[in-house]
């Protein structure tokens, strides 16, 4: 499902552009027409990769009902690429489960985003991770 329905905008000088378009490499772990995931640079858990529109928005704070499809998309991604990844969330009937992830948007400098083309964190593995439980 291709659910860009405008023609795909690249911004000069943005490095998650640049990754969306192979002129910087990294690590990918799924791509399609609208997007693509990757393995985070410094990765703050045993598995760190981000989802990020091929398109370039800066924030959350920029989308609009035009983005809701593809917001969805991002996130409906993320528990597959999470289960691909080896921290899947597994259910169970009698207590919480197992496994798991966390899924983060930063926004702004005081949400702590350092770069400014919209993309999802998704964090998991086993604890300990760096700095936290
Ligand atoms: P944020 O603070 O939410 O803007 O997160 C940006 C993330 O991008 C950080 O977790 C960085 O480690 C990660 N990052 C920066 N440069 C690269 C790169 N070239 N490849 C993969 N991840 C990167
Ligand atoms: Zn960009």
């Amino acid at each position: 499902m291709h659910v860009i329905r405008e023609t795909t905008r690249k911004m000069d000088n943005c490095l998650f552009c640049k990754i969306a378009a192979k002129q910087i490499p990294s690590k990918t772990v799924y791509e399609d027409e609208d997007l693509i995931a990757f393995h985070d640079i410094n990765p703050a858990a045993p598995v760190h990769f981000l989802i990020i529109p091929k398109q370039h928005i800066g924030t959350l704070a920029d989308c609009s009902e035009s983005h809701a499809a593809l917001l969805s998309k991002m996130m409906l991604l993320a528990p597959k690429l999470a289960q691909e990844q080896g921290c899947g969330y597994v259910a169970s009937e009698e207590g919480v489960g197992r496994g798991g992830f966390k899924t983060l948007f930063n926004t702004g400098p005081d949400g702590g985003q350092e770069v400014y083309h919209l993309h999802l964190h998704v964090i998991g593995g086993p604890r300990p991770w760096r700095g936290q439980r």
